[in-house]
């Protein structure tokens, strides 16, 4: 189903996008060396109920997971990229982490990840993969806009990360958002133009570009059946925003 939101929904979409945003700043300047990814978790228990939030994930229970999630947020350590449960883990100087929270207030979710390094960066590497996919994720923004269509988003977001040189995985990619979390459409990370569905006016996107260094293949962690590693063991990277279609042009909510 894709949901089409009235500009009162839209008015909503913007305090949650707010919400989900300064979320993950106060989290990235909470964390450091040393801390729990578990500590990370239980802060964002504490802002969703403050907030009178609800947790997208907490019940989460889709046919790629096993089981319910039961935590706030996901914390992807270095070679995890996706799903990444919270677990007792005590983060070290040089990992490059990702974080990934979607919620819903007053009915309407949004959805953002950033990743960053705890610490000094132990490689360029870790950055120039950053960068990637935060500029993947501006390139396929902009091309967020009436009349245009699903394919020159994902088209848009695959040439930047195939120009940085990586290779890109279409599984998982991003979605529509509204009154739940993942809808459709389906945005993978790279595509043709023109193709797909046509955007119009009150469309939510999450548009969430991510990239493994030197693969394209994922394993699922075999403890936890959620998180979602590099095949090779290589460092990867996240980035999201949630990003309204106006008739002014892609609007991100989730700064
Ligand atoms: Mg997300």
């Amino acid at each position: 189903m894709i949901e089409v939101l009235s500009p009162a929904e839209l008015e909503r979409a913007e305090v949650s996008g707010k919400f989900i945003g300064d979320t993950l700043r106060t989290l990235r300047e909470r964390t450091r060396v040393g801390t729990n990814l578990m500590e990370i978790d239980a802060w964002t228990h504490e802002l969703i109920d403050a907030a009178g939030a609800e947790s997208c994930y907490v019940d989460y229970a889709p046919s790629f997971g096993s089981g319910p999630f039961g935590h706030y947020i996901c914390t992807s350590v270095n070679d995890a990229v996706l799903h990444g449960m919270p677990r007792k883990y005590k983060l070290k100087d040089g990992d490059l982490l990702s974080l990934d929270l979607a919620c819903s207030l007053h009915g309407i979710v949004a959805d953002a990840a950033i990743s960053f390094v705890v610490g000094t960066p132990k490689s360029d590497e870790d950055l120039r993969m950053i960068e990637a996919t935060e500029a993947a994720r501006a390139a396929g923004i902009a091309e967020a806009r009436v009349g245009n269509k699903i394919g020159d988003i994902s088209h848009a977001i695959g040439e930047v990360l195939r120009g940085y040189g990586y290779p890109v995985n279409t599984d998982f990619g991003g979605h529509g958002v509204g009154s739940t979390m993942h809808q459709d459409p389906h945005i993978p990370n790279d595509g043709r133009p023109g193709r797909g569905y046509k955007l119009r006016e009150g469309l939510l996107l999450a548009i969430e570009p991510w990239v493994m260094a030197g693969t394209d293949q994922l394993v699922t962690d075999k403890k936890d059946g959620w998180t979602l590693r590099s095949k090779t063991g290589s460092r990867t990277a996240h980035s999201e925003h949630t990003v309204a279609i106006t008739a002014d042009g892609p609007k991100i909510l989730t700064a």
